[in-house]
């Protein structure tokens, strides 16, 4: 069956790019591999998204943006995009479920946490080592914890875990925050919370769960263990782009770069949100994708 749009990612940009598309009459589908809402379906609260004052929970928010999509008659596919083959108005999407056509398409794929890389990270995932807070902190419930990074995931999710953990520790590699300064204040503020600076952690180190971090102090070299249940993990994203060739222009990091239509170096193949090269990335900002991308959308679907 071919589609005027289909969308491959169901988080906030994805999400809302679809309740756009059907809303003005397009053929819509959108592939997802998991649940929809991405990254913010995994934040307890969100509280920087216009609109609640209190804040709101990022799955309530993400099955909010979901029904409505529905309401306007989105299809939603369950599947794993593994390529795109694009000829001129052509475009085939090929997945676990077999092969979709759209005369147009817009990568909405977003960001995973990025590992640390160091030794015992891989085998001890799931046992003590977490990349999600959300999921897992529960598990940890007056014990002892460690949040690596310095960015607002980090900070933020540390602030989460503090109510829950008996101690959060949060190890950064430099001496200052990366995260906004309302959550730098709140972390700081928190007597629960405290810091260990300049330090990078060396080793994940545990038989069958995480035991302890050997930690290197980067200024003084000096190097200690931190007896710890759990460790989550937050030291950034890298873009789910792997699945797009060279046709796609990417920086460096693999980040889909557009222009200020969102469309991506190949005619009629668009991004939104976390994939992209971009200054912010916001559940606001990809929602400002989603609605963005329509004008230069329609007018490649009118001019076929
Ligand atoms: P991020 O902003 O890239 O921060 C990553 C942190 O990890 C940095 O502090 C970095 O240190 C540290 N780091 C990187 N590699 C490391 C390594 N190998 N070892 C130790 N530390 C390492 O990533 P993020 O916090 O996941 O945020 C991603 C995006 O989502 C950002 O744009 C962020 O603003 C956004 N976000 C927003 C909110 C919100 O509430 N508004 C919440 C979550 C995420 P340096 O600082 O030294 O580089």
């Amino acid at each position: 069956m071919k589609y005027d749009v289909i969308i491959i990612g169901g988080g906030p940009g994805g999400l809302t790019a679809a309740i756009y598309a059907c809303r003005a009459g397009w053929k819509t589908a959108l592939l997802e591999r998991g649940a929809p809402g991405g990254q913010a379906a995994s934040t307890d609260i969100i509280e920087n998204y216009p609109g609640f004052v209190e804040g709101v929970s990022g799955p309530e928010l993400m099955m909010n943006f979901y029904n409505q999509a529905l309401r306007f008659n989105c299809e939603f596919i369950t599947a794993d995009v593994m390529g795109l083959e694009v000829t001129g108005p052509q475009k085939k999407i090929i997945t676990s479920q077999g092969q979709f056509e759209g005369k147009t398409i817009i990568i909405a794929t977003g960001a995973s946490h990025k590992a640390v890389g160091v030794e015992g990270e891989q085998r001890l995932r799931g046992k003590g080592i977490s990349y999600c807070a959300t999921c897992d902190g529960f598990f940890f419930r007056g014990k002892k914890v460690a949040v690596i990074g310095g960015g607002d995931s980090a900070v933020k999710e540390a602030i989460y875990l503090a109510n829950l953990a008996e101690e959060v520790t949060i190890i950064h590699r430099r001496d200052a925050f990366r995260a906004a300064k309302i959550l730098v204040d709140k972390a700081l503020q928190t007597p629960n919370i405290k810091v260990l600076w300049d330090s990078v952690v060396d080793e994940m180190i545990g038989d069958n769960h995480l035991e302890k971090l050997r930690i290197q102090n980067v200024k003084t070299k000096e190097i200690t263990d931190l007896q710890v249940n759990g460790a989550f993990l937050y030291v950034g994203t890298q873009p789910n782009t792997t699945f797009l060739d060279s046709d796609y222009t990417k920086n460096p990091q693999g980040y889909l770069i557009t222009n200020h239509k969102l469309e991506t170096s190949v005619a009629g193949v668009f991004a939104v949100g976390d994939c992209c090269q971009k200054e912010s990335r916001q559940v606001a900002t990809a929602v400002g994708d989603g609605a963005m991308v329509l004008p230069a959308l329609e007018a490649y679907l009118h001019a076929l």
